[in-house]
């Protein structure tokens, strides 16, 4: 589908990266909505977040304050000026929200995952102006969230945005969600004019990893970041460990290093040169290695030998991984490129098999 995305900044937000939506995980009680508001506006934030339905991973905990939150976030507009944003994951939601005058939606990871609640979402929404930002489903898989968007642009709805907050996985050593940054670099590459967040609070699950998570957004040229900035974070009824003051997510923006984006001088473009032609080396070279491995799944066809000779792989693997460690590569990034190098050959291998019967 081809798209051609409008503004999601309104009057008076500055377009400047980054663009910053912040406020807590979730509305709580009036006091602590309207505490965190004004802390927030007092540091010049212009979008303020809160999450009034919250999707929770089991049932019983705290699932959100539901419609009576609006009123508080109503009165937080009222008084600071700032725009309010919230999650929506149903026609109901997107309904009530749009009564109470919420300018900003998202769309939750685990509603993204869902064709489904995204399509009633989007027909919920159809026909009314009004910027949406769709996070990443919870599942690492590109032609889903793009499916999202096309969803919300399908009903009309052209001020779109995505959040990238992280995806869920099993190894929780490091981050709460795995950045896996290739699948927003790649969203980048096919909707270029669709501006790109970055949620480091769902991301990196704690506090520490929330300016590292914000400067890496900002070195791969982000548009903006939603953090989660609460009053008082220890208390938080959900998302306790990730969720910062207004003073530290203050103090970690004023930190963020913003570098130019057109800027390309002469050096560079020595060395992208430098980079093209080392390139056409390489596809040149794995095109000979290609060749030659086809040669051996003839010998091999010819000699009733199975293509697969695990000892070898094995061999490979080991002995490059060791070639690359003298070379300053890393062993893990080797053993990645020639796995798949394998994965080919295997491949090629299997065709002439299959060609000389
Ligand atoms: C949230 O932003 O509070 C939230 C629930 O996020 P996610 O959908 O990314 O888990
Ligand atoms: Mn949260």
């Amino acid at each position: 589908m081809e798209m051609n995305f409008e503004s999601i900044l309104l009057p008076g937000v500055d377009g400047k990266r980054p663009i910053v939506i912040a406020g807590p995980c979730s509305a709580e009680s009036e006091e602590q909505v309207l505490d965190s508001a004004r802390a927030l506006s007092g540091k010049g934030i212009k979008i303020f977040r809160a999450g009034i339905w919250k999707p929770r991973t089991k049932p019983g905990g705290f699932e959100g304050v539901g419609m009576e939150g609006l009123k508080w976030m109503k009165r937080a507009k009222e008084e600071t000026g700032m725009y309010i944003a919230t999650e929506v994951a149903t026609k109901v939601h997107v309904e009530a929200a749009l009564e109470a005058g919420i300018d900003y939606f998202w769309i939750g990871a685990r509603t993204a995952v869902n064709p489904f609640a995204v399509q009633e979402i989007a027909d919920a929404l159809s026909g009314v102006d009004i910027p949406v930002l769709i996070k990443n489903p919870v599942n690492p898989d590109l032609e889903l969230w793009i499916g999202a968007i096309e969803r919300l642009y399908g009903a009309g709805i052209h001020r779109l945005a995505a959040i990238h907050r992280g995806f869920s996985s099993y190894d929780k050593k490091i981050y709460r969600n795995l950045p896996l940054w290739h699948i927003p670099i790649e969203l980048r590459r096919r909707l270029p004019n669709l501006p790109i967040f970055c949620d480091p609070s769902h991301i990196g699950g704690k506090r520490e990893l929330i300016a590292p998570l914000c400067q890496q957004a900002m070195d791969l040229n982000f548009d903006g970041l939603i953090v989660e900035s609460h009053c008082n974070p220890d208390k938080a009824w959900s998302d306790a460990f990730q969720q910062i003051t207004p003073d530290v997510l203050d103090y970690v923006l004023n930190l963020l290093v913003i570098r130019e984006t057109n800027q390309t001088t002469e050096n560079l473009s020595e060395l992208r040169r430098q980079i093209d032609n080392i390139d056409e080396q390489l596809l040149e070279l794995l095109a000979k290695r290609m060749r030659v491995s086809r040669e051996i799944g003839i010998y091999k066809k010819e000699h009733n030998m199975p293509i697969l000779q695990t000892p070898r792989y094995g061999e490979i693997l080991e002995n490059r991984s060791q070639m690359g460690s003298s070379l300053d590569l890393s062993a893990d990034f080797v053993k990645e490129i020639l796995k798949e190098i394998h994965e080919e050959s295997v491949r090629q291998q299997m065709i002439i098999m299959n060609e000389l019967k």
